[in-house]
């Protein structure tokens, strides 16, 4: 927001093409940093991140200022502006009036206190206010942006009057200011636009991540992720010497359901077992589906008798439970169970899966709807 001396336009492209490239590299730089869910930043993000995205983007801004020179003209060429505009776009108003706050800290430190400079900086919080207060406005994104943008030139042309007036305002000041609004207003959109691409590309990269995870029918994990979190937690048990139980669960005659009502049907029991699990289990316990309609539970620091008596509480359960199809039908299913525990049955993490399916066998063997442990 400082009144800066230019005399000729390929100046301001410069310096302006110099805070887009900064800019850019800032958004780069915090989606490659903050790619998980939390930081995903948005005006309803954790009060945590909208403040450290303030922050950062205040540095960003105070960074900046060095960057603008002085001569004897007085005309303003500020792109400091853009790094409220993004924290206003990206965190709401509070990420956006931390950014001015710290953008002025930045100033008075540089310039040190005096009349331009608590001018520059009153300016900047009003801009950060005003985009700050667009950002609550529940319009598109983009009309949010336009009018960003239309208020932060508003509020720069009244401080480049204010400073400059009455002597220094002649026709140069004003030809020179529209040349750097119009190239405000080109790079702002281009910044839009890689801002809003950036922050797709990470919605995208996580919703990958998600589904690359889970099971699509049921939402528990998938045997991919069951596999990576046994190979974790195998690791910390050892590790920690605790003890590590898991469950494996196989539904007893589930062609039959196939056979009888449909493949559809058999999903909506899948599902409601899924369920099932969710209510019976503890909600640190690790559910998956391991194929078809093989589940398994890993209980973490669970004790082998602990272990048979969730078992035995998800047998029952399900059980008890009137799977209601949508075909209208109302039919009960039962499962068989394997259970095993390290190092209580088990003294080699590695013969957990395998133990567990042994066990699991016999439920089947000897009569199903029943929990076996593996001894
Ligand atoms: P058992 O008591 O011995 O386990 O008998 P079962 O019929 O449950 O076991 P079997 O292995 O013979 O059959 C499993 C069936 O599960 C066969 C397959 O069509 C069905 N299945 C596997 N995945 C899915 C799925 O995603 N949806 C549905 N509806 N069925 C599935
Ligand atoms: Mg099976
Ligand atoms: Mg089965």
């Amino acid at each position: 927001m400082r009144c800066c001396p230019i005399n000729n336009y390929l100046f301001i492209t410069r310096h302006l093409l110099n805070s887009v490239f900064l800019f850019i590299s800032f958004l780069f730089i915090w989606s490659q940093f903050f790619k998980n869910k939390e930081h995903l930043l948005n005006p309803s993000s954790p009060v945590r991140t909208r403040v450290l995205y303030g922050i950062t983007s205040g540095v960003l801004g105070g960074f900046l200022i060095p960057f603008i020179m002085e001569d004897k003209g007085y005309i303003p060429v500020d792109f400091q502006n853009f790094a409220i505009l993004i924290s206003a776009i990206n965190g709401g108003f509070l990420s956006s009036f931390i950014t001015g706050v710290v953008i002025s800290f930045f100033s008075i430190v540089f310039w040190l206190i005096n009349y331009q400079t608590l001018l520059m900086s009153i300016t900047i919080l009003s801009i950060s206010i005003s985009c700050g207060i667009i950002s609550k406005c529940s319009v598109q994104k983009t009309k949010k942006w336009i009018c960003m943008i239309s208020s932060s030139l508003i509020l720069h042309f009244l401080f480049m009057n204010i400073v400059s007036s009455p002597v220094k305002i002649n026709g140069t000041i004003y030809k020179t200011f529209i040349i750097y609004s119009i190239l405000t207003i080109i790079f702002g959109f281009i910044i839009y636009y890689l801002c809003e691409y950036i922050n797709q590309s990470s919605l995208l990269f996580m919703k990958f991540k998600e589904d690359s995870c889970r099971d699509f029918l049921t939402g528990l994990n998938n045997v991919r992720n069951f596999n990576n979190l046994f190979n974790d937690l195998s690791k910390r048990a050892v590790e920690r010497k605790e003890r590590l139980s898991l469950i494996m669960i196989d539904i007893d005659w589930f062609k039959k359901i196939n056979d009888t009502y449909g493949h559809p049907s058999g999903d909506e029991v899948l599902k409601q077992i899924a369920l099932i699990l969710k209510t019976v289990c503890r909600s640190f316990d690790i559910i998956s589906r391991n194929g078809g309609e093989e589940f398994s539970i890993l209980l973490i620091d669970c004790p082998n008798r602990q272990a048979i008596e969730i078992g035995e509480r998800i047998r029952k359960a399900i059980e008890k439970h009137e799977f209601i199809l949508s075909i209208g039908k109302k039919i009960n299913i039962s499962v068989s169970i394997g259970v095993t525990t390290y190092p209580d049955i088990v003294n080699n993490v590695k013969q957990i899966i395998k133990s567990a399916d042994i066990a699991l066998y016999e439920a089947k063997h000897t009569g199903r709807n029943k929990v076996i442990p593996y001894y």
